[in-house]
């Protein structure tokens, strides 16, 4: 599977960069995860917007779901223009519910409420939720192909729950919102610092970390090397264009 950032900053985008987004793509599969600012102005350039077949949102911060806004407006055009062959599967947490309900009634989408219980099965991908630890309810998401797996913290404080989750990972995308300095910040929030990801990485004994979820004004040079004071495994900081096959 190919792991695609579209976009890795919170909670503003900068020039040619974005908000979170995501692209997992494996065989006839290309599913966006997170869909946050400036997502769309991006997505083109890494898929072809017509063939996503999966959509998940983590959770309804902004940073992670406006622009399935205007997806829905492209899906609505290539379905008109018979580029899309009809709804598109979306997966939405239930809460807050005025979102829920405004996204069950969008007709380009096939809406889906995650539930940790469920263990999606699309060509060549396999999909689990877990709950993370954040203001809002929100979900870590697996991803399995044959042996590949990536695990995606989305927002959530340290959590050793999901460090089992994501126990032995290929790839473990973990947010990064804050710098060692700011934790007692970083946890009221609910959101980690690098040295909580880099812990985490240990905890879960992952093959690769890729920080994420960063703020637009942090130096990609300090975050690395926060996480390296303690992961000592292979550190990625996550741009708009970096891709990995996992
Ligand atoms: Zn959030
Ligand atoms: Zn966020």
């Amino acid at each position: 599977m190919q792991l695609q950032v579209v976009g890795s900053l919170a909670p503003y985008p900068k020039v040619d960069e974005a908000c979170s987004g995501y692209l997992i793509k494996q065989g006839q599969t290309t599913c966006l995860l997170d869909c946050g600012h400036g997502v769309m102005s991006l997505l083109g350039r890494y898929t072809d917007p017509y063939n996503l077949n999966l959509v998940i949102i983590s959770h309804f911060h902004p940073d992670h779901y406006v622009d399935l806004h205007a997806l829905r407006h492209l899906i609505r055009g290539g379905m008109t223009m018979g580029r899309v062959a009809g709804p598109v599967d979306l997966y939405i947490p239930n809460a807050p519910r005025e979102q829920w309900e405004y996204w069950q009634a969008v007709a380009e989408f096939r809406v889906y409420t995650i539930d940790p219980a469920m263990k999606l099965s699309y060509p060549g991908l396999k999909v689990e939720f877990f709950p993370a630890l954040h203001p809002l309810p929100a979900f870590a998401v697996k991803f399995q192909a044959g042996q590949s797996s990536l695990f995606y913290t989305a927002d959530s404080a340290a959590s050793d729950d999901l460090w089992k989750e994501a126990r032995g990972v290929d790839i473990l995308l973990g947010e990064a919102s804050f710098l060692a300095a700011d934790g007692q910040l970083a946890g009221n929030l609910g959101h980690m610092t690098t040295l909580d990801l880099a812990r985490g990485g240990l905890q879960a004994q992952a093959g690769m970390l890729i920080a994420t979820h960063l703020w637009p004004e942090s130096d990609a040079r300090v975050i690395s090397a926060e996480i390296q004071s303690v992961y000592p495994g292979k550190t990625i900081t996550a741009y708009s264009g970096f891709s990995i096959d996992v």
